[in-house]
C-alpha cells in the first residue's frame, strides 16, 4: 500500500474487514456510518454468522474497532519518541488542524477523525501519523496533513556496527535470503537444525529473552499439529526494527519462519503484523506470494515431501496483544488479554495446538545461523549474551536509525559515537531504554554495557532495544505524564491492580502539577498513596506489563529527581 495517489484517509480495508479475514469469511466493509458505534459489532456478527457476543468482546477491546471513524481517519502517534520529537505539541496541533477531537465521534464538517495510537514505528523521524494507510512524519505534521507542506515519509537509516550483519544483511548489503532453506528442506533434519540453534545461544529479541531452542524443543515434544507464529506486533515505542525487516527484507523473515516450522514439525506458519504497520503487512503478503511461486512454500517443498503454508494476520491496535499468549487470543478472535501460564504456548497454544511464538528479529537471525553455524553466531557479542541486537535510535539523535551491534559495548558509544549525540545542540536529559517497560538512564549513567543483566541491575530492561532521547525541552513531570498515559491506555484491563493502578497513577501524576490538575485537590495527596499504587501494581499484577510499569516510573523519577515516586 504505497499509493501516493490514494485519497487522504483511505485505508486498505476497515478494521472490521481485516478482523473478519481471520475467519476466512471476508466482508467488504461495515457501513461507514456504523463504524465506532454500538451497532457495528452486531452488523459484523450478522455478516459473519457469529453470535453477537463473539464480536462484542474484541470490538470493545481493540482500539481500532472502538475508535470512531470519519470519512478521513488519521492515526497520530502519541508515544514516547514522537512526544519527545515535538515536545508534546503535535497531537493538539493535528487535532486543531483537522477539527477533530481524538477518539470522539466524527461530527465535524470535514468528516475527519483522529485516533491517538502508540506507536507507528517512525520513531527516527517523528512526530508521525497514518492518514488512512499513508504515513507522514516531521515537525510540520499538521501542515502536511492539511496539504500546506509536502508529505514526507522518511526512510530509516540502517547500519551494521557488529563484526558481520546478521539480521540486517539484506538491508545493508549482505547475503541474499533463501540460500539455506532449499538444502534444509531437501536433506536436513530437525535434530541438526535444533543443534545449530542451541549452539548459537539465540534468545528472543522481542523483550523476554527466552532461549529459542528451548521453545522449539518444548513444542516438538508435544503432539502435532503444531504451528509457528512470527510476532510482528512490535509495540514498544522507540523500536522499529521489525517494521524495517518486514518492509525491506521480508524474505529473510519468511526463510527463518520456514526453518522454524521445519525444526518443530509444523506445517503452518503465521506472520502476525500489527495494524499500525499496513505497509509491512502488504510487503510480507507480497513476499509470501513470491516464495510460493519460487517453490519455497506450498506442497512438497523442494521435492522434500514437506507441505508448508504461511499466512499473514493483522492486529487491531493493542500493546498488550504483543505478549505471546494475548497474541494467540487475538488470533482466535478473542479479546487480546494475556492467558495464565502454565500451560505455555509451546504445549497448548493456538486453538490448543503446540505453538512457537518468535519475534521477527529473532527469526530473521535464523537463516544466518544455519548458513554459518551456531558457533559462529555465539562468538559474536558478549560471553553471557551472544549474537547481535538491533538498537533503534529516536529522532532526537543527530544520526537516528537502526544499528545492528553486539551486546556488551557501552551504551555511551551508541549514543555519542553512532547516534552523534543530540541534534541541534540539544542537551540529553534522559534516555529511555527498552520501551515503556524498560527504564530510564541519566546522562551520567551511559557507561553501562548494553546487556540485559547490566540494565536489570540498574532497574531497567533491554526490551526490544529501542532508545528514546529526551532533551531539555520536556520536564520530568511531562515525561512521567506521557508514561502514565501510555500505561493507562494500553493496560488490557483484565486485572484490577493494573487496570485501576494505571488510572490512579495517571491521575496522581497529573495532580503533581498542582490542585488545578485534572485529578483535582482530592488526589494530590501524600507520597504514601503513590507508593501504594506502585507496590500494588508491581506485586499483584497478572502479567509483566503491570509488574514492570512501576520500575519504569521509579527509574524515571530517579533520573529527573522527582519526589514521591520511589
Ligand atoms: Fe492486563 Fe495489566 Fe493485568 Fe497484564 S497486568 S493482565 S496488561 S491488566
Amino acid at each position: 500500500v504505497s499509493a501516493e495517489d490514494d485519497p487522504p484517509g483511505r485505508a486498505a480495508g476497515d478494521p472490521f474487514s481485516r478482523y473478519a479475514r481471520r475467519f476466512g469469511r471476508p466482508i467488504e466493509s461495515v457501513p461507514q456510518t456504523l463504524r465506532g458505534t454500538d451497532a457495528a459489532p452486531a452488523a459484523v456478527a450478522s455478516a459473519l454468522g457469529l453470535p453477537a457476543a463473539a464480536v462484542e468482546g474484541p470490538s470493545s477491546f481493540f482500539a481500532d474497532f472502538a475508535a470512531p471513524h470519519g470519512t478521513r481517519h488519521v492515526r497520530v502517534c502519541g508515544a514516547a519518541a514522537c512526544f519527545a520529537a515535538s515536545a508534546g505539541r503535535h497531537l493538539a496541533e493535528v487535532s486543531a488542524a483537522l477539527g477533530a477531537v481524538p477518539h470522539s465521534a466524527a461530527e465535524n464538517d470535514g468528516g475527519a477523525s483522529v485516533q491517538e495510537v502508540r506507536c507507528l514505528g517512525y520513531c527516527y523521524g517523528g512526530p508521525a501519523a497514518l492518514d488512512g494507510d499513508r504515513p507522514c512524519a516531521g515537525g510540520d505534521l499538521a501542515d502536511q496533513l492539511l496539504g500546506r507542506a509536502p508529505r514526507r515519509n522518511p526512510a530509516a537509516e540502517v547500519h551494521c556496527r557488529s563484526r558481520v550483519p546478521v539480521v540486517t544483511a539484506g538491508i545493508v548489503g549482505g547475503e541474499q535470503p533463501w540460500q539455506t532453506w532449499p538444502r534444509i528442506a531437501a536433506s536436513g533434519t530437525s535434530r541438526d537444525v535444533l543443534a545449530e540453534i542451541g549452539a548459537s545461544r539465540l534468545r528472543g529479541r522481542g523483550g523476554a529473552g527466552f532461549s529459542t531452542v528451548r521453545k522449539w524443543q518444548a513444542a516438538l515434544a508435544c503432539p502435532a499439529p503444531r504451528v509457528v507464529v512470527a510476532n510482528g506486533d512490535e509495540g514498544d515505542p522507540g523500536s522499529y526494527v521489525d517494521r524495517l525487516l518486514m518492509e525491506r527484507d521480508p524474505h529473510r523473515l519468511l526463510e527463518g519462519l520456514a526453518i522454524a516450522c521445519f525444526a518443530v514439525g509444523a506445517t503452518e506458519g503465521i506472520v502476525f503484523v500489527r495494524s499500525e504497520y499496513p505497509q509491512a503487512a502488504a510487503e510480507v503478503r507480497r513476499a509470501v506470494a513470491e516464495a510460493e511461486a519460487a517453490g519455497h512454500l506450498g506442497t512438497d517443498v523442494h521435492g522434500s515431501g514437506i507441505d508448508l503454508g504461511i499466512r499473514v494476520a493483522e492486529g487491531a491496535g493493542s500493546y498488550v496483544s504483543g505478549e505471546e499468549t494475548a497474541l494467540l487470543n487475538g488470533l482466535e478472535g478473542l479479546r487480546g488479554v494475556v492467558r495464565p501460564r502454565p500451560p505455555y504456548p509451546a504445549e497448548h497454544g493456538l486453538f490448543g495446538r503446540p505453538t512457537v511464538v518468535n519475534n521477527v528479529e529473532t527469526l530473521a537471525a535464523v537463516p544466518w545461523i544455519l548458513q554459518h553455524g551456531g558457533d559462529a553466531y555465539a562468538e559474536l557479542g558478549a560471553r553471557a549474551e551472544a549474537g547481535t541486537v538491533v538498537v533503534c535510535l529516536s529522532e532526537r539523535f543527530t544520526r537516528p536509525g537502526a544499528y545492528e551491534v553486539e551486546p556488551g559495548l557501552p551504551i555511551r558509544r551508541i549514543v555519542e559515537e553512532f547516534g552523534g549525540g543530540l541534534r541541534d545542540g540539544a542537551t540529553l536529559r534522559a534516555l529511555q531504554v527498552g520501551g515503556p517497560l524498560g527504564g530510564f538512564l541519566g546522562p551520567d549513567e551511559l557507561d553501562l554495557p548494553l546487556s540485559e543483566a547490566a540494565l536489570a541491575d540498574h532497574g531497567a530492561a533491554l526490551g526490544h532495544a529501542g532508545m528514546v532521547a529526551f532533551d531539555q525541552r520536556l520536564t520530568g513531570e511531562q515525561v512521567l505524564g506521557n508514561l502514565w498515559a501510555f500505561a493507562e491506555a494500553e493496560s488490557c484491563g483484565q486485572c484490577s491492580p493494573c487496570r485501576v493502578g494505571t488510572r490512579l497513577g495517571r491521575m496522581l501524576a497529573s495532580a503533581a502539577d498542582g490542585p488545578g490538575g485534572p485529578a483535582g485537590p482530592a488526589l494530590s495527596g501524600p507520597v504514601e498513596r503513590r507508593r501504594l499504587v506502585l507496590d500494588t501494581m508491581a506485586e499483584a499484577s497478572l502479567c509483566a506489563f503491570g509488574r514492570r510499569v512501576p520500575a519504569a516510573v521509579r527509574s524515571l523519577a530517579r533520573v529527573y529527581g522527582l519526589t514521591g515516586w520511589s
